[in-house]
């Protein structure tokens, strides 16, 4: 990159590792849904930082909260016991339906760590190291090298060979496809309950339950990925919820700290029994602060009646992106959950997200085609109108 106007977005060219393409925009500090540059210009922001602030910025108690834990301890290591995250474990069990939660720091450690329980329920039901996972064509679980074996985007994969072996791929809300894999070596399958980087696809109804009555019929561990559709974004605290499906193994990440890094996965039942001392670690997960972050999202979501605001809010969205549908022709379709929303065009919405940011709005893609909405979870109707308005005055231009 050639030399910009911003001495911080020079220095992070010549000194980060080449492996993003970045805005040339150096956020320095958020408040409520709005962020602001290193030069003051305000943006509404539709991205959260990829669905993480779900708060939204600046949210006191969850501020006041984390600056005290640093003032009181950050690391305990995992020889020792501390009460925040004993708290966080509480919370995101009761809340997903879960027995037991492993934390680690980030949404490819779950992943990481949901393929190890798949692999070692299998290996103590069979005595036999060579269970399969069953996971997605067009999926995305992270880029970690187990996590990039399990994501069905060979763009991803293809020059960080081999992958982990004994993994396939079906195709997303077809049935039959997954079926056609299974085997006496299935251990599990696992899939996002809405597809995120693959273009916003909520699974089908039916396919869940299929694959749920699958599972339990031959033993084979559920698996959903709630990193980016979880922690109140579809409506429910987890979207799976929205189906009556339970999982017997789950993933979250992103809004789980909201900006604290932190991940989580989590099991019940037989699959809750899988690890066992000493069969996995993490010197950061379990961590008082990341602990103390999720205890105060969770706090906030009951404060704020945040699943009730979304459900509300998100209808909201969606009337509004539909009319958008009806009237531009440049607009095949809506799709997605409750404040994970994305519209497809005709073309690619690259140009749209760089105009955005010119009028004062942050907007997120996922895929060329797709325009991806994930604002903070605590936006108005105020603002879904402001965006609309600059999303129809670019469609126009
Ligand atoms: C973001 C994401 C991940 C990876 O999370 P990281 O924290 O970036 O490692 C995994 N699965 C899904 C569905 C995601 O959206």
């Amino acid at each position: 990159m050639s030399k910009t106007m911003s001495k911080t977005v020079d220095k992070a060219e010549q000194y980060f590792m080449h492996t993003y393409n970045r805005f040339p925009l150096v956020l320095e500090r958020g408040e409520g849904v709005y962020l602001y540059d290193e030069n003051g210009k305000k943006y509404l922001d539709f991205g959260a930082g990829i669905a993480v602030f779900a708060l939204g910025y600046g949210n006191k108690s969850y501020n006041d909260a984390v600056k005290a834990q640093v003032d009181k301890l950050v690391h305990t290591s995992n020889y020792f016991y501390n009460k925040p995250s004993a708290d966080a474990c509480e919370k995101i069990a009761q809340a997903s339906g879960m027995d037991v939660v492993f934390l680690a720091n980030s949404g490819a450690e779950a992943i990481e760590g949901a393929i190890k329980v798949a692999r070692k329920y299998y290996y103590e039901k069979t005595g036999n190291a060579e269970g399969e996972i069953i996971a997605m064509n067009h999926s995305f679980h992270g880029r970690t090298m187990g996590a990039l074996s399990v994501t069905g985007q060979p763009k991803y994969q293809e020059a960080f060979g081999p992958m982990l072996p004994n993994i396939k791929f079906a195709d997303y809300n077809d049935f039959e496809s997954v079926k056609a894999l299974v085997t006496e070596k299935t251990a599990a399958i696992l899939l996002e309950t809405v597809q995120g980087e693959g273009g916003l696809y909520p699974a089908d109804k039916e396919f869940l339950q299929q694959l749920r009555a699958l599972c339990d019929e031959k033993d084979i561990l559920l698996m959903l990925d709630e990193i980016q559709c979880g922690m109140g974004r579809s409506g429910e605290m987890f979207a799976y919820q929205t189906y009556g499906v339970t999982p017997d193994v789950m993933t979250t990440a992103k809004a789980l700290g909201c900006g604290i890094p932190v991940g989580a996965f989590a099991a019940r039942g037989k699959a809750a029994l899988a690890l066992k001392p000493g069969d996995h670690g993490s010197t950061y997960g379990y961590n008082p602060l990341a602990g103390t972050a999720i205890n105060a999202v969770f706090e906030q979501f009951e404060e704020l009646d945040l699943i009730a605001h979304v459900k509300e809010i998100s209808a909201y969205l969606c009337e509004k992106l539909d009319a958008l549908v009806e009237k531009y022709d440049c607009i095949k379709e809506r799709r997605g959950l409750g404040l994970m929303q994305g519209l497809e065009f005709t073309h690619p919405v690259g140009k749209y997200l760089v105009e955005a940011q010119e009028k004062g709005l942050i907007l997120l893609s996922a895929g060329a085609n797709l325009m991806r909405l994930v604002p903070p979870l605590v936006i108005e109707k105020e603002h879904v109108d402001q965006m609309i308005a600059i999303v129809e005055e670019m469609i126009c231009e």
